[in-house]
């Protein structure tokens, strides 16, 4: 694969990502997969999208999970909601998350993502090590499937980040890295991060973001791919010292509007190429 191909966030029937037919439209290549509904996840709707995939010259480079229950209107509800930290729902996540790598493989894919949610930041609290304990069985899961887990990055600051995965001791667990995140969050400076998590990344997110007043309180603004506080051309120059080569997969959440989508998510596409020109003239 070429270096930094061109990628952005789809889904096919769950999440907000772009449409498969906005994709191509787009001329991009690789996407990030939200996972589709269980119903989508049959043999029969498995091989239509594959050959779906096959004809419109994209591939998949990693499969999101995601959960219905899941809401990321305030922090708080992230908190409550998002991924295997819910105690209440963690079971039936935890095997839809296999189910979902199961899924992952079938598309011949090898990285499976995910939002974990908010891993406590004290290792004494009683529920960090329930969750080394389901992040290790998950890991195992992916590891007989040959795929590595990449969590996304943003609900912790890198350090805390690096103990856990350092905690979790498992060599297929990696790290997807949103700048964006660590600023919406409130997380901290996304560059400094990515250095100090470089050899755990293996995939990431190109999403732009305005800091909170209120950081870790309340939202940063997400924003078009040049207009946030994330600077593009020293994230690139920062991907390019720690030696990512994978895609550069753009992350816009807003709904299914397609012209909207097209208009903003083509906006980042120049932008990225522009970026990518200028360094490596
Ligand atoms: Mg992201």
């Amino acid at each position: 694969m070429e270096k930094w191909p061109i990628g952005v966030f789809a889904s096919i029937d769950a999440g907000l990502g772009v449409r498969l037919d906005v994709v191509r439209e787009l001329g991009v290549t690789t996407v990030h997969l939200h996972s589709p509904h269980p119903a989508s996840r049959t043999p029969d709707k498995i091989a239509a999208f594959k050959a779906q995939l096959q004809e419109y010259g994209i591939t998949i480079t990693c499969v999101f999970g995601g959960f219905d229950g899941e809401s990321y209107a305030d922090i708080p509800t992230v908190k409550k909601t998002v991924g295997l930290v819910p105690p209440e729902t963690r079971a039936a996540r935890t095997k839809e998350l296999k189910e979902i790598a199961d899924f992952t493989r079938q598309m011949g894919v090898d990285q499976v993502g995910i939002h974990i949610g908010f891993v406590p930041h004290e290792s004494s609290d009683p529920t960090y090590a329930e969750i080394l304990d389901v992040t290790r069985d998950i890991c195992d899961h992916c590891a007989r499937l040959n795929q590595t887990l990449n969590l996304e990055t943003g609900q912790e600051p890198a350090d805390v980040l690096l103990r856990f995965l350092s905690d979790v001791d498992r060599p297929n667990l990696f790290v997807n890295f949103d700048p964006a995140n660590m600023i919406l969050y409130g997380c901290g400076e996304p560059l400094p991060a990515l250095k100090k998590l470089g050899a755990y990344v293996r995939s990431i997110h190109c999403k732009d973001g305005t800091w909170s007043d209120q950081p870790g309180e309340t939202w940063g603004a997400e924003v078009p791919l040049g207009e946030g506080d994330v600077n593009f051309k020293a994230y690139l120059t920062t991907l390019d010292e720690i030696g990512y080569t994978g895609p550069l997969t753009i992350e816009r959440e807003i709904a299914q509007e397609p012209e909207r989508q097209k208009a903003e998510i083509g906006g980042a596409v120049a932008l990225l190429d522009r970026l990518k020109s200028e360094l490596s003239g």
